[in-house]
């Protein structure tokens, strides 16, 4: 079947100014990523802090402009269309942040802010709105009363409840979320995930999953991505990923989650040095610098992606 979004190269760069302050470099934020978004599906996009997976994100939505490549939705690329054709498609693609409020006025109430959402798209008259704000806060596992609160009379947890609420609201298709748990404690956020698996089967919503910890992503994705420094470096459904890593990265990472039992239990691999800058990428495959099986070939060549089995994708000279 024709996937839901089809990501095809997707490219944002911008320049920014060296540390001398006067050349100016590219940053190859996210640099040709592809992969598909089947309905019904949650997608998990892992990777560390500035490996461009929010920029992927927003670029989507068009939050930031890409510089290249398609997002193929219902037969149309929504990076073609005139900024106001966008706007229709828009709202069937939402986004839930890890801080919900950071967006909100502290001092509009929640019910205000569920229907600013609605006005802002013209849907339905005031009193409607009411109903249907109230209605969401059912929904998402909170109580008419949460209706009058202020954002700081609310926990993290009821926050993510009203960024999910927002997100919602407008009755999306796909659901782009963008790290919505990390900011919370343990138990929130496994309420917090099995509220949006709820959701997502009685809704038919299609997520897109951001995260930075691998083993958040892994109760609630289908399949996973992989990214280091703007490319997906593999790709596979998250039973094969987590029994057959493929990737050195990927080992690394899933090297690092606890697992109870104590005979599966990986020998955690601890990475050398920090990922390096964005602005200036190791040359050949841009893991070279930390990867421990890194060989001469590697800092000259780029590794492309190959399909080691089917659905499971892994770009490393190594496969
Ligand atoms: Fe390591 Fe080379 Fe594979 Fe890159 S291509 S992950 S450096 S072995
Ligand atoms: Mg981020």
């Amino acid at each position: 079947a024709e996937p839901l979004l089809r990501v095809n190269n997707l490219k944002k760069y911008y320049s920014a100014a060296n540390q001398a302050g006067f050349r100016h470099s590219v940053v190859k934020a996210v640099d040709g990523v592809s992969f598909d978004l089947r309905e019904g599906e949650t997608y998990g996009l892992v990777g560390e802090s500035g490996c461009g997976k929010s920029t992927l994100g927003k670029s989507l939505l068009r939050l930031t402009e890409p510089t290249e490549g398609e997002a193929v939705y219902q037969g149309v690329d929504l990076f073609k269309q005139p900024r106001k054709a966008f706007q229709t498609y828009r709202r069937e693609l939402q986004m839930v942040f890890q801080d919900p409020f950071s967006s909100l006025n502290p001092r509009q109430i929640i019910g205000q802010a569920l229907e600013e959402a609605l006005a802002i798209h013209r849907i339905g008259t005031p009193k409607e709105r009411t109903l249907h704000a109230m209605e969401m806060l059912h929904t998402v596992g909170l109580q008419m009363e949460h209706y009058y609160r202020l954002p700081h009379e609310l926990s993290g947890g009821q926050r993510q409840r009203i960024g999910l609420a927002r997100a919602l609201i407008l009755n999306p298709r796909i659901v782009i979320c963008d790290e919505p748990v990390s900011a919370l404690d343990v138990i929130i956020q496994s309420q917090i995930i099995n509220l949006m698996r709820r959701l997502q089967a009685e809704l038919k919503l299609t997520y897109l999953f951001i995260a930075h910890d691998i083993a958040v992503v892994r109760h609630i994705s289908d399949r996973i991505g992989i990214m280091y420094l703007g490319k997906l470096v593999e790709e596979a459904d998250t039973d094969s990923l987590f029994a057959n890593p493929l990737h050195p990265y990927t080992q690394v990472l899933l090297s690092a989650v606890p697992v109870p039992d104590p005979a599966a239990r990986r020998q955690r691999i601890i990475l050398e040095g920090d990922l390096p800058s964005p602005l200036d990428p190791p040359s050949g495959c841009a893991f070279h610098t930390r990867c421990p099986y890194a060989m001469d070939r590697c800092r000259t060549e780029t590794p492309v992606q190959r399909e080691a089995a089917e659905g499971h994708f892994a770009a490393c000279h190594l496969i």
